[in-house]
């Protein structure tokens, strides 16, 4: 089989990778840079992303070096996520530069092969696969793969050389952060100061390092990759009024709110996944975690493809269920920026939102959104049905071998037939045992005693009484020809 062959070593990159060879699938990922730069952009997981990486086995190293906060914000307020269901209501704090590490760590023991140092500068693809053209040490090489998979980053070279579009708006709005090895703050200000002159927050990242962050409506001036403690120190005077002794700075960025959406994912044999797919303002920790996530819906398919199982229109899917999951997080950042910017005006829309926050319906519905956990993809069966296309809230599981998790049952990136029904008739799934497990556990309090049918990146495509007709029907449609009727 000729390799899904990744350009990008960041979160999606990486997580990716570890889907596809959890699937089964060779894997070649092409990362320039010679080693990780060691710096954190992004430094929060949300619950769906912890429930994706727990669903592969992969979650518990994140959690013994992360931590976890019960809370995440929209536009600056707060929202309590331990009010979210299933078993991770929380936030995990886990900078980027980690996720990678741990990611990476991850993909490698599952035997995928990383080249750092490997640039990819060219591509073509044709009816069985692709080819691209790699600069390493000076050289250049073409390397062939069945699929290629863009995670290289919003200046994506995939997403040029694939000819896809990715319309949107500049930046009008302007951060800069700066990561510094002491800050000697009065109490006043570890908090976000929000005024006519921006932004200005104090993030503490561990007993080390503090993250200085200032948004303004002006470009930075000088040279902000570069910032001196005394640079920064002016900085806080000014946004602040405050002169606060500052210490040398490990490294400093800047960033924006240019919003753009790739106009397909999808290209041939060519994929765009993460910030390569959708770039916006980092407010409210959306880029990392929906990268991740595209990642989750896009391995299993291109895997089933590869296997041979794959019913008709399987790869389309991902763009089809991926580009509106991206729409809407561009669209919600941007409603967030109109929230908080220029803070003077908006303080009585903020007011209004936080007394609207006090709603359970929109609290709720909000927390659900941020976390990543209400996203509903389109499949067969009555519209209004409240689980369908979802994923399945985790819970404790009893079944005849022990104790386990929904999330758990999924570990091995198969689908499921989870049957809570303590009745016989899943016999159904016996011509789909090659890629689709049946567990059998007793029913839970917040899930009716029926059988559900997931697939392999945790969404529930059929639930109802095991003998049904429609779970034939669903296997087929998303798990392809039973294996006794393939020729
Ligand atoms: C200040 C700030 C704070 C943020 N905070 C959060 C947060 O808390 N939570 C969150 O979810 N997101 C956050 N984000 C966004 C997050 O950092 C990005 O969404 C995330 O890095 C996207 O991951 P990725 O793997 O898609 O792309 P990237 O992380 O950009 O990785 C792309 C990789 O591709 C490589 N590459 C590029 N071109 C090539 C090529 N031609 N050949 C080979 N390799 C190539 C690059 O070297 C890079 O390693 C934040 C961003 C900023 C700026």
């Amino acid at each position: 089989m000729s390799p899904v062959v990744i350009v990008g070593a960041g979160p999606t990159g990486l997580m990716l990778a570890c889907e596809l060879r959890v699937a089964g699938v060779a894997t070649v990922l092409l990362e320039r840079l010679p080693e990780p730069t060691g710096q954190s952009r992004a430094l929060a997981l949300h619950a769906r992303s912890a429930e994706v990486l727990d669903q592969r086995g992969l979650l518990d190293p994140f959690l013994a070096e992360g931590v976890v906060w019960p809370h995440g914000h929209y536009a600056g307020l707060r929202l309590d996520m331990a009010r979210l269901d299933g078993r991770h209501r929380y936030t995990l704090h886990a900078p980027q530069s980690r996720v990678e590490a741990l990611l990476e760590k991850a993909a490698v023991g599952l035997g995928a092969e990383i080249r750092r140092g490997h640039e990819v500068v060219g591509l073509s693809q044709h009816d069985d696969g692709v080819e691209v053209t790699v600069r390493a040490n000076g050289d250049e090489y073409r390397l062939s793969g069945s699929y290629l998979v863009g995670c290289d980053g919003g200046h994506s070279a995939v997403r040029k050389l694939a000819g896809i579009g990715f319309p949107g708006t500049p930046s009008s709005l302007w951060g800069v952060l700066a990561d510094v090895d002491a800050f000697d703050a009065p109490v006043a200000i570890r908090e976000a100061i929000i005024s006519e002159r921006g932004w200005f927050s104090v993030i503490p990242l561990d007993e080390k390092l503090t993250r200085l962050m200032f948004i303004q409506d002006e470009p930075p001036r000088g040279d902000v990759e570069n910032l001196t403690a005394e640079d920064l120190r002016a900085m806080v005077r000014e946004m602040t009024g405050m002169d606060v002794a500052v210490g040398r700075p490990q490294w400093s960025s800047r960033f924006g709110d240019a919003t753009r959406l790739a106009e397909r994912y999808r290209q041939g044999r060519v994929f765009l996944a993460g910030d390569a797919a959708h770039i916006h303002f980092p407010l409210a920790a959306q880029g990392m975690n929906t990268g991740i996530q595209d990642a989750a819906n896009l391995g299993w398919k291109l895997a089933a493809t590869l296997h041979g199982w794959a019913p008709p229109g399987l790869l389309d899917t991902y763009h089809s269920e991926r580009h509106p999951v991206g729409e809407f997080v561009c669209t919600n950042v941007r409603a967030q920026i109109v929230l908080t910017f220029p803070s003077d005006r908006m303080a009585p829309a903020r007011d209004l939102l936080s007394r609207l926050l006090e709603f359970d319906d929109v609290h709720d519905y909000l927390s659900r959104r941020m976390s990543g956990t209400d996203v509903r993809y389109r499949v067969d069966g009555p519209q209004d049905d409240p689980l369908l296309g979802r994923r399945l809230p985790d819970a404790v599981l009893a079944t005849a071998d022990g104790e386990t998790t929904v999330l758990a049952t999924l570990r091995g990136g198969r689908g499921v037939l989870l049957d809570l029904s303590a009745g016989g008739g899943t016999d159904a799934v016996h011509g789909w045992s090659d890629r689709v497990d049946l567990v059998r556990a007793d029913a839970v309090p917040d899930l009716p005693p029926e059988a559900f049918l997931l697939r392999p990146d945790g969404h529930l495509v059929w639930h109802g009484r095991a003998g049904d007709d429609g779970l034939a029907e669903a296997l087929r449609n998303w798990f392809g020809v039973p294996a006794a009727a393939n020729p």
